[in-house]
């Protein structure tokens, strides 16, 4: 299974997943034309998207729906308070699936299990090809039971790295911000990200792909020794790598 990261910040997301015999998009947030460019770049064809699963209905993660149903109009799977949290009447194809219930897109197995987040019912997806498991895990303030269940010896992680606490904490944000961000319903920090992983990861080597960075409140470089050193101190390993766009 190969999963791409298209963009990740709160400017937008988009995860391509290909597996099984199926290419589907996680979560709609940067323009049509960008995730169509950067999917050229990795070999592939936006008409050829098999499906968008959406994790929640906040704009970083939606709002390339309006066009991108114009000229694709592609299935889209989200719940239906998520569908009911935007302007989704521009979908023409809305398949509806329930929070912690699985489902196929070709031959590929799809687990949407909830995670904790300010939103109307957002998830977290969880894919099997039968051969290999993969995780996209952002926006969530604690890592769900559900989350830390399905996180169990993938071989590909989409995990949030959202922020430093020190910076978020030293930093020019309001104290209210600071509260949500780093609240239950808010996001994942560096040091969540590194237990979750440790948690979670099995003798496979693991690829991990770092995503939902804030542009304020981290960097790259923290986010990546932060979680390395995590895998460091208890013997786990994997491929670390982030994503900054
Ligand atoms: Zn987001
Ligand atoms: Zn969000």
């Amino acid at each position: 299974m190969r999963l791409e990261v298209l963009g990740s910040s709160s400017a937008g997301n988009a995860t391509l997943v290909d597996g099984g015999d199926a290419l589907v998009l996680v979560d709609a947030g940067l323009s049509t034309r960008q995730i169509s460019l950067r999917m050229e770049a990795l070999g592939y064809h936006l008409a050829d998207l098999d499906a968008v699963l959406i994790t929640h209905e906040h704009g970083d993660h939606v709002s390339a729906l309006r066009v991108m149903m114009k000229k694709h109009p592609i299935p889209v799977h989200a719940n239906k308070k998520t569908f009911g949290g935007f302007d989704s009447s521009i979908i023409p194809t809305k398949n509806e699936f329930s929070t912690g219930s699985s489902f196929y897109v070709s031959s590929l197995h799809i687990t949407a299990f909830p995670v904790s987040h300010g939103a109307a019912d957002p998830v977290g997806f969880f894919f099997n090809d039968g051969e290999e498991k993969a995780l996209v895990a952002t926006d969530s303030g604690q890592a769900t039971k559900e989350l830390l269940k399905h996180a169990k010896g993938c071989q590909t992680y989409v995990i949030e790295s959202n922020y430093d606490t020190e910076m978020l904490m030293d930093g020019s944000y309001p104290f209210f911000l600071k509260q949500k961000i780093s609240g239950p319903f808010g996001h994942m920090s560096n040091d969540d990200c590194g237990m979750l992983l440790v948690d979670s990861i099995e003798d496979n080597d693991p690829r991990v792909i770092l995503a939902h960075l804030s542009k304020d409140n981290n960097t790259p470089q923290k986010a990546l020794e932060t979680v390395n050193g995590f895998l460091e101190r208890t013997g786990k390993k994997a491929r670390v790598e982030v994503c900054s766009r």
